[in-house]
């Protein structure tokens, strides 16, 4: 199970230091950090398998604010989640600069978790598996079954808000993503401590994006735990 930690703006240097330092991942999960750009280096250098929060498509250019995939290669950087839904939301994100940037991504031989979801009012109007529909074939048409591609199925209403789908929601879309783009499937909304083992423990799960539980040593330890012991 790959279970990765999105610290979002949270976190600088300093800090990513004493997290990388007391953070030990049990055997049998991969661990991953996920810090902003500034720590990276920081991350980079503890030896933990650290992703980006978003790369760009282009190699290098006139681009300001972004970052390319030899840049971060050059850092010892993994892997970059793409599409988050807080960059689709506020930051003008869209299916196709989504897939842009993957596929660069996975061109230049990084990993990639590209996150997908629904928002409340569309899975309340029975638009969910319309809206996945066409996020994950802009990513399948933009990359095919890569064997770095790793996708987040992340519904939005979940993400920050205390709530979490079902075990049963979870299994639902993770088999519908599935059935369209044959890669491992990450549940991400609202993942803590106390909800990870109905999460991980079902079919079509293949591991979690933690957002705020992750900023803590001890929680994200222990979902860490609870995906090894699975
Ligand atoms: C996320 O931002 O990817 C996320 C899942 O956040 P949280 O765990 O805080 O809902």
């Amino acid at each position: 199970m790959l279970i990765a930690a999105n610290w979002k703006m949270s976190k600088g240097p300093g800090e990513t230091r004493d997290f990388c330092a007391a953070f030990r991942p049990p055997d049998g999960v991969e661990a991953v950090l996920c810090p902003p750009y500034v720590s990276l280096a920081t991350a980079v250098e503890s030896a933990h398998t650290v992703f980006a929060q978003n790369v760009h498509w282009a190699a290098e250019g006139a681009y300001t604010g972004e970052i390319s995939a030899p840049m971060l290669q050059e850092l010892g950087v993994a892997g970059a989640i793409v599409g988050h839904s807080e960059r689709r939301q506020y930051f003008g994100e869209t299916d196709e600069t989504v897939a842009r940037r993957t596929a660069a991504a996975l061109e230049h031989g990084l990993r990639v978790i590209a996150c997908v979801g629904e928002s409340l009012e569309e899975r309340e109007s029975g638009q969910m598996q319309l809206v996945l529909g066409v996020q994950v074939e802009a990513l399948a048409d933009a990359a095919g079954p890569h064997e770095r591609l790793v996708i987040a199925y992340e519904p939005v209403w979940a993400i920050g808000t205390g709530k979490t789908a079902t075990p049963e929601q979870a299994h639902e879309a993770h088999a519908f993503i599935k059935k369209l783009l044959d890669v491992p499937v990450l549940y991400g909304g609202s993942v803590k401590p106390e909800n990870a083992v109905e999460l991980l423990s079902q079919g079509e799960v293949d591991g979690a994006l933690v957002g705020g539980a992750s900023l803590e040593v001890e929680s994200f330890t222990a979902i860490c735990q609870t995906a090894a012991s699975l």
